[in-house]
């Protein structure tokens, strides 16, 4: 049913829903719009609107062919409704486009991401930061030759889920996209943008995250102390520019321009380049985390494609959605805590408790124990035997 946002706007029917309300199809005095309108909650919580209202210049001020504009932010005088109106994408979300490709060409993959690259750049170079850089916050614009990219969302994340004042340790994002220095408690700066765009660029081409599946808690702690597993068949220059992206350190990773024209000039290497042929299956990311030297097999078998639970029996989280009021786990949740399944990060060549070399070494001392308790026995045997002759 129709209904009227502010005195310009009227809604037409449902385009989506997400973790803050419902984008509808719309109507303005200049054509259709996507209006975002917020939960009732959310427009019912004053402290909410005034950080709404607060940014409204810098919702309003981003322009940019590769960003979804927002034309305005309608407050209804009542506090009943809180709407965001958009410029309207005509195309999925790249979720829905990945859920029916499952991995793309890496041509493809790099395209998309090249323009959300640009769209940072321009972002970043106003001072804004994404913060929820993930496939369901890219739209693409499906009217053209080829799908085109657009980056959604702009500060929503971070606007909606802002920590109380006094409550530091909440982090804003979502589990598989977020930066290792948000987990350790840091500020969101333009790298984990970075980061969070990489990652979707590893999973256009492998169809999974590098970090992603089972607990929360074990996928914040991957990102702090594990690497991506390489994807073979991948191009070494494109691995190179990923691998630099997801670079635990944020100085460490390229700024969005660069990345746009380093992955520019890669294009004209991977055209034609088949989706890499990552087998599909439970089993299938086995050899390639463990090429990546995790350690964590014997539970995969358990979890989806691309998931690794830690905790033995978790099940993984489908809710892709922001995640509000996550906690960010404390140093001893990240070492291992009680079920001691997690693990602080170790320094090279040094042994872990409960990993295989660990235990091939325990056996190894418990057999060298028992041969010397035998040659023991033998001796004392001799001995007492020459004594009695
Ligand atoms: P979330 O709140 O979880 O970020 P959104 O509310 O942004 O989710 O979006 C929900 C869905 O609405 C998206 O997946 C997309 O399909 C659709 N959508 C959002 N913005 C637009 C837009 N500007 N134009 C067209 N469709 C949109
Ligand atoms: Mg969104």
């Amino acid at each position: 049913m129709a209904r009227n946002i502010g005195s310009q706007y009227t809604t037409e029917r449902v385009l989506g829903r997400g973790s803050a309300g419902t984008v509808w199809l719309g109507r303005g005095p200049d054509g259709p719009v996507a209006i975002k309108l917020l939960r009732e909650d959310l427009a019912a919580d004053p402290e909410l609107v005034e950080r709404f209202t607060h940014e409204r210049r810098t919702l309003l001020g981003l322009e940019h062919p590769r960003i979804v504009g927002v034309r305005e932010l309608v407050i209804s005088e009542d506090g009943t409704d809180l709407a965001l109106v958009m410029d309207l994408v005509r195309g999925a979300d790249l979720r829905a486009h990945l859920t029916r490709h499952r991995r793309l060409a890496p041509a493809d993959a790099v395209a998309l991401v090249v323009d959300v690259a640009d769209a940072l750049a321009v972002a970043h170079r106003a001072g804004v930061v994404h913060r929820d850089v993930k496939p369901e916050n890219i739209l693409l614009d499906a009217t053209g030759h080829a799908p085109r990219a657009l980056l959604a969302d702009f500060g929503v994340a971070q606007l909606i889920d802002e920590p109380r004042r006094g409550t530091t340790s909440r982090v804003v994002g979502t589990p598989d996209y977020i930066a290792p220095e948000i987990v350790e408690g840091l500020p969101s700066r333009a790298p984990v943008d970075i980061y969070a765009l990489a990652t979707v660029l590893y999973e256009l081409l492998a169809g999974f995250t590098p970090f992603g599946g089972g607990h929360t808690g074990a996928v914040l702690r991957r990102h702090v102390t594990e690497t991506a597993a390489p994807l073979p068949g991948l191009p070494d220059e494109l691995w190179e520019l990923l691998q630099q992206c997801l670079a635990k350190a944020p100085a460490s990773r390229l700024r969005a321009a660069e990345l746009a024209s380093r992955l520019r000039e890669l294009q004209p290497v991977l055209r034609g380049l088949p989706a890499l042929d990552i087998e599909s299956g439970e089993e299938s990311d086995a050899p390639v985390r463990e090429r990546a030297g995790a350690e964590e097999s014997t539970e995969e078998a358990e979890t989806p494609r691309g998931a690794v639970a830690l905790v033995r029996g978790s099940v993984s989280d489908p809710d892709r959605v922001t995640h509000t009021r996550m906690r960010v786990p404390d140093a001893e949740e990240l070492a291992g805590g009680a079920n001691g399944t997690a693990r602080l990060p170790r320094t090279p060549g040094q042994r872990r408790a409960g990993s295989a070399r660990h235990g091939a070494a325990e056996r190894r001392r418990r057999l060298a124990v028992t041969l010397g308790a035998a040659l023991l026995a033998v001796a004392l045997v001799v001995v007492g035997v020459l004594a009695l002759a």
